[in-house]
């Protein structure tokens, strides 16, 4: 079976669905995706860079907060 192919909205790069991250912006938060909304990938290098994060974030949630600390928490909630 191919791998599914996703692109990181960070670094653009496309990558196997299963090195992304995949979250959705709700109500200008971010959370993991738990199946409904409009979701999107975050790859691990990007992860790890702050300012990369919250650049993309404001721009997907459309909001000018720094959402950066929201992803954190998400994967340290999920212990990923
Ligand atoms: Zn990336």
């Amino acid at each position: 079976m191919a791998d599914v192919i996703r692109s990181c909205v960070a670094c653009r790069h496309k990558q196997p669905q299963e090195t992304l991250y995949r979250f959705v912006c709700k109500d200008h938060e971010i959370r993991l995706f738990a199946g409904v909304g409009r979701s999107f990938y975050i790859c691990k290098i990007c992860i790890d860079d702050d300012k990369k994060l919250a650049k993309s974030t404001k721009r997907i949630c459309k909001t000018s907060k720094d959402l950066s600390n929201n992803i954190k928490t998400a994967l340290s909630f999920n212990n990923l």
